[in-house]
């Protein structure tokens, strides 16, 4: 035990034998995946012990490999070759996407940004037997920008919303990009694809925002909700446009906002109310473009025969409260009068916002 104790290592000696940085070594603490192995009570120095000093080599030879932090620590948790394994696997789907996008990158640059190429994605489902979506969409510029930032797309397989921002181009631009490479890369096969899509177009908007004066800062929000093979619903979302599923004429949310007020909210923070009226409102913790890689929230759901989708930007839900828009939805037969309804009414409130909505039913 008084051996181990005389081998701990201050961070400045751990820092010359692990290679890595001493600002590393804290960030790695600060986000739990090598946390120091002793703290002196007095004077608050971290010590590292020899046994770190592997830990530390594999996250780091991780990072290199672009795995994001959260995939590290379950690696951490369960060390093996299949972890590994599923992360090339992983890998190599999201290199695959990549060079889908790149492909469809070069061709908007070949076309200018006001219009995008019809997508065919050469799906492989087996349509005769597989659940799908039956979706309309609507979006709107409302009644006071003078652009329209948002872009929806809708399919038997996708549904989902961007919310553009960095002002005119670049709002435009990056949500029209997330838009377009999540239709092409997302065929429905599965979670790993839809999150590899966005991570794709979450790429492909960083990339091309460092390369333009005129479009840097942009970024937008994405929330997708997709059909895969195994009959799941999945969702991915970053930023604060939302996914509700209306069962049996209830309407739960099925994504969370990534906002500072909202973080106040289910912090406990602050009133539902209080954050809609907070001049922070719309400042995002998350979104797509503002760094290299970004942190996903996804989720499977049971896909159920009849249940209905909402995917809406913010501008629906800053001017439409949830039971006016669980109402309209269960009493509306027809989707596209309930697409058409939800927007009339973010309009006839004012209107402040680009407005969005992709309503979606599950059919057999
Ligand atoms: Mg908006």
């Amino acid at each position: 035990m008084l051996r181990q104790v005389d081998e701990l290592m201050p961070i400045g000696e751990f820092s010359e034998r692990s290679g890595l940085s001493p600002k590393r070594l804290r960030s790695y603490a600060a986000g739990g995946l090598l946390v120091p192995a002793a703290v002196d009570s007095v004077s608050g120095y971290r010590y590292y012990s020899p046994g770190q000093l592997r830990d530390a080599q594999l996250i780091d030879a991780l990072r290199e490999a672009g795995m994001p932090l959260a995939d590290i620590r379950a690696l951490l948790r369960d060390p093996s070759n299949e972890q590994l394994d599923a992360w090339a696997r992983r890998v190599e789907i999201d290199a695959a996407q990549r060079h889908k996008a790149l492909d469809l990158a070069r061709q908007m640059l070949a076309i200018g940004t006001t219009s995008f190429p019809a997508v065919d994605n050469d799906r492989s489902r087996k349509e005769s037997t597989m659940t799908k979506l039956r979706t309309v969409s609507r979006t709107d510029i409302g009644r006071v920008r003078d652009n329209n930032e948002d872009a929806v797309v809708s399919s038997d397989h996708l549904a989902a919303v961007a919310d553009g921002m960095g002002g005119h181009p670049g709002g435009e631009v990056a949500s029209a990009v997330a838009i377009a490479l999540l239709q092409a890369a997302f065929t429905g096969r599965s979670l790993d694809e839809l999150q590899a899509a966005v991570r794709a177009a979450n790429r492909a908007i960083w990339d091309r925002a460092g390369g333009s004066a005129e479009l840097e800062g942009m970024g937008t929000t994405i929330c997708a909700a997709g059909l895969i093979e195994n009959g799941s619903l999945v969702v991915v979302n970053v930023g604060d446009s939302r996914a509700y599923v209306l069962h049996n004429g209830l309407l739960t949310q099925l994504t969370h906002d990534h906002s500072v007020t909202a973080e106040a909210v289910r912090r406990g923070e602050m009133s539902e109310q209080e954050a809609l009226d907070h001049p922070h409102h719309s400042v995002l913790t998350r979104a797509l473009g503002v760094a290299a890689d970004v942190e996903l929230d996804s989720a499977a759901h049971l896909a159920v025969e009849g249940d209905r989708l909402l995917i809406c930007t913010d501008g629906l839900v800053n001017e439409v409260s949830s039971d006016e828009i669980a109402s309209l939805m269960a009493v509306t037969e027809d989707i596209q009068a309930t697409a058409d309804g939800l927007v009339e009414l973010a309009l006839s409130r004012g209107g402040r916002d680009n407005v969005s909505v992709v309503v979606a039913e599950i059919c057999a």
